[in-house]
C-alpha cells in the first residue's frame, strides 16, 4: 500500500512575511497518522491551532490566509505547495507570527527544509481524492475545473494586459507523474506590479516585498536585474500557488486541474464545490499489489521517490 507520510525530525527556518514585513520563525514537526496538516500559532498567550481544510481559508486577498481574526495565518500557499509536492499527509507547522515567511518568493526553500527533515512513511494507507466527474467554478471570464485523469496534471493559463506577458509564455501544463515539481515549478517566484505596490502597502500588504522575494514589473518590463528563472515563470508560479491552494484538501488529487486566470479565491471555491458534489469524487487508497490500482500506485511512487523528486541539489542555488 501507499503509506501516509510525515517528517522524521523537527526543522525550522526564519524569514519575513511578504505582506506584514515581520520576522517570523516556522518550525515543522512530525505528526501522527490521520492528524493532517496542523498550523499552530505560538506567539500568543493562548496557542491556537488550525487544521488545513477548504473551510479554514478565510481570506484570499493577495494570498491564502487561514484561521480566525486573532489566530490568522497568512500566505500559507507556498509552504502548502511544497508539502503537496513531497506528499506529506501529517505535519505540525508552528509559527510565531501571523504570516508564513516569503523566503525567496518560491517554494524551493520549503522543499529544501522538508528534505533536511527527511520523510517518514507511516503505518497507515494514504488517502487520495479521485476525481470522477467534471467540477467547474466560474467568475466572469475566469474559471477553474477538475476533470478525471489517470495521474495528477495541472494546466494553467494566465492573461495580463502587460507587454511582458506573451501568448507563448501564458500557458503551461505539467503532468506530475512524468515531470518533476522540483525542476518545473518549485523555483518560480511570486510577482507583482509596481503600480500596485503603493495601494497594497496602504492596505497593509506587500510590506515585506522586495526584489529578493518577488519579480517586480513596472509599466513595460521586469525590473529585477537578474531576470527570470524560467521563461514562463509567471504562469509556473500560478501553478505553484494552485497546488498549494488545492492541498488545503489535505489529500493528493488524482485528476486534472485546469484553470483560466484563476487565483486563490476561485481555487478555494472549486474545493468548496468539490466538497458539495460528493458523487463526483471518492477517497481511495492505492496498492501496488492490487491489480485495480497498481499502475497508479507504481507511477505515484516513482514520481515521489524516483529521479523526479531527487533533483534538489542540482536546482537549489
Ligand atoms: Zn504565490
Amino acid at each position: 500500500m501507499i503509506r501516509q507520510r510525515t517528517i522524521q525530525k523537527s526543522v525550522h527556518t526564519s524569514g519575513v512575511g511578504l505582506h506584514n514585513g515581520e520576522k517570523v520563525t516556522i518550525t515543522l514537526k512530525p505528526a501522527e497518522i490521520d492528524q493532517g496538516i496542523i498550523f499552530r500559532r505560538t506567539d500568543q498567550k493562548k496557542v491556537s491551532e488550525v487544521k488545513a481544510s477548504p473551510d479554514a481559508v478565510k481570506d484570499t486577498k493577495m494570498c491564502s490566509a487561514i484561521g480566525q481574526d486573532t489566530s490568522r495565518i497568512a500566505t500559507v500557499e507556498h509552504l502548502m505547495s511544497a508539502l503537496s509536492a513531497k506528499g506529506i499527509d501529517n505535519i505540525i507547522v508552528e509559527i510565531d507570527g501571523s504570516e508564513v515567511p516569503i523566503m525567496d518568493g518560491s517554494s524551493i526553500p520549503f522543499i529544501y527544509l522538508l528534505q533536511t527533515a527527511k520523510i517518514r512513511e507511516q503505518e497507515s494507507s494514504k488517502k487520495f481524492v479521485l476525481i470522477k466527474d467534471v467540477i467547474e467554478v466560474k467568475d466572469k471570464d475566469k474559471w477553474a475545473r477538475f476533470e478525471p485523469y489517470d495521474g495528477f496534471k495541472v494546466d494553467f493559463t494566465i492573461d495580463f494586459p502587460h507587454p511582458v506577458f506573451t501568448e507563448s509564455t501564458n500557458q503551461v501544463a505539467v503532468d506530475f507523474y512524468n515531470e518533476s515539481y522540483i525542476t518545473e515549478i518549485s523555483r518560480a517566484r511570486t510577482f507583482g506590479f509596481m503600480q500596485e505596490v503603493e495601494y497594497l502597502r496602504s492596505n497593509g500588504l506587500a510590506r515585506g516585498g522586495s526584489l529578493d522575494n518577488a519579480i517586480v514589473l513596472d509599466e513595460y518590463k521586469i525590473i529585477n536585474s537578474d531576470g527570470l528563472r524560467y521563461e514562463d515563470e509567471f504562469v509556473r508560479h500560478k501553478i505553484l500557488d494552485a497546488i498549494g491552494d488545492l492541498y488545503m484538501l489535505g489529500h493528493s488529487i488524482i485528476g486534472n486541474f485546469k484553470a483560466y486566470k484563476s487565483g486563490h479565491e476561485l481555487n478555494n471555491k472549486l474545493l468548496l464545490a468539490l466538497q458539495s458534489h460528493k458523487e463526483s469524487w471518492s477517497l481511495i487508497t492505492l496498492n501496488s499489489q492490487d491489480p485495480k490500482t497498481s499502475d497508479l500506485a507504481n507511477r505515484y511512487l516513482n514520481s515521489m521517490n524516483g529521479i523526479l523528486n531527487q533533483e534538489m541539489i542540482e536546482v537549489y542555488q
